[in-house]
């Protein structure tokens, strides 16, 4: 990683008011749960999408939805935060940070300590009977679902329990998603970190905090359609780039309270 692009980072970081952070599975890749689109993922491998992932395939086959998850799921639960997730708590803790809005529903931001966080895409928090309706945390569902490999019932209807993850085909959760919008309507940096930006509506988050006038920053392994209208880009690991910045931050502090 180049640091002087850490450094710019750093002092557009110490100048802004407002930073909003965008997150995708990149950032919790170095916790051991793999993005969708990188080669060798596997997520994807030898299962159609639309049958496994889609409500409509869920409603249809929820086994196959199940046996899908069954590897994702074991990696969520045993994987822990990385210094990238506790970089944005120390950034929130600092007041620098407003909010992360992320799209992965691994609840690694909250885990690690993060208190503003926009959960796009949902998580595995809670359980939703598809038929009566009724939340269940997902706790004791998911540890049933990871000894027997079964398809989780509803105790109260018997029928089939989801996972409050957002399948294709489904709708964002509208309150965490408007949430989000203002959060990127009022950033003047975006700090997007881990992410393609291949899935909308969340990718279309950076351009509306740019079209308000923020700044933004990209952190990712790979280019993105947006690099172009960022400040500064760094293409590495989240892990090693976010406590990089941070360790630039008190640098520059350190610096100037000499002076
Ligand atoms: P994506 O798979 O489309 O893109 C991930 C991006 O992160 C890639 O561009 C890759 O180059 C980059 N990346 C990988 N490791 C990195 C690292 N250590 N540091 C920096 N960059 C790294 O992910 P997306 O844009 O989030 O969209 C995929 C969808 O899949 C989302 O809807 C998300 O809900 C879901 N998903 C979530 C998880 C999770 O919760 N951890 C995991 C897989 C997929």
């Amino acid at each position: 990683m180049g640091s002087d692009q850490a450094q710019i980072a750093a002092q557009l970081l110490r100048a802004a008011h407002a930073v909003v952070a965008l997150t995708g599975a990149g950032i919790s890749t170095p916790s051991g749960i793999p993005d969708f689109r990188s080669p060798k993922s596997g997520l994807w491998e030898g299962v159609d999408p639309l049958t496994v992932a889609s409500i409509y395939g869920f409603r249809e086959h929820p086994q196959a939805f199940y046996d899908w998850i069954y590897p994702l799921t074991k990696l969520i639960v045993e994987a822990q935060p990385n210094p990238a997730h506790t970089a944005l708590v120390t950034l929130e803790n600092q007041g620098t940070l407003r909010g992360v809005i992320t799209q992965n529903i691994d609840m690694l931001h909250t885990r690690a300590g993060s208190g503003c966080v926009k959960e796009l895409h949902g998580q595995f928090r809670e359980a939703t009977c598809i038929h009566c309706f009724t939340v269940f945390p997902a706790a004791p569902i998911i540890e049933q679902f990871l000894q027997d490999h079964q398809v989780p019932h509803c105790p109260h209807c018997g029928n089939v329990l989801k996972p409050n993850v957002i399948l294709f085909g489904e709708q964002l959760p509208i309150k965490p998603f408007m949430e989000a919008q203002d959060l990127a309507r009022q950033a003047d940096l975006m700090l997007v970190i881990g992410t393609s930006l291949e899935v909308a509506p969340a990718s279309d988050l950076p351009m509306l905090a740019l079209r308000n006038g923020a700044k933004m920053i990209i952190i990712n392994l790979e280019s993105t359609h947006l690099d172009n209208a960022a400040t500064v880009v760094i293409h590495g690991n989240a892990a090693e780039v976010l406590p990089e910045i941070l360790q630039q931050m008190e640098y520059i502090h350190e610096h100037d309270s000499q002076q």
